[in-house]
């Protein structure tokens, strides 16, 4: 589970805290003032792969960052 640690989006309950996922998201491709996270592509794939199912599960759209990971 360690390449989840690095794109932290779980509620301490285990719920997903949509409310973060815009930055968790952003986080791969990094921002003006933030570098991305690093990770290596086996885990920013792994990753990508387990956030796409919860917007699958929640049947919302797949961000297109993530998308053009998986
Ligand atoms: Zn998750």
């Amino acid at each position: 589970m360690s390449e989840l640690a690095k794109f932290p989006h779980h509620t301490k309950r285990g719920a997903i805290d949509w409310p973060a996922m815009p930055s968790v998201i952003a986080s791969f491709r990094g921002s003006y003032d933030r570098p991305p996270v690093k990770a290596s592509p086996e885990e920013r794939l792994e990753a990508a792969h387990h956030l796409a199912d919860h917007y699958r599960h929640a049947r919302r759209p797949i961000p297109p960052t993530i998308s053009a990971i998986i």
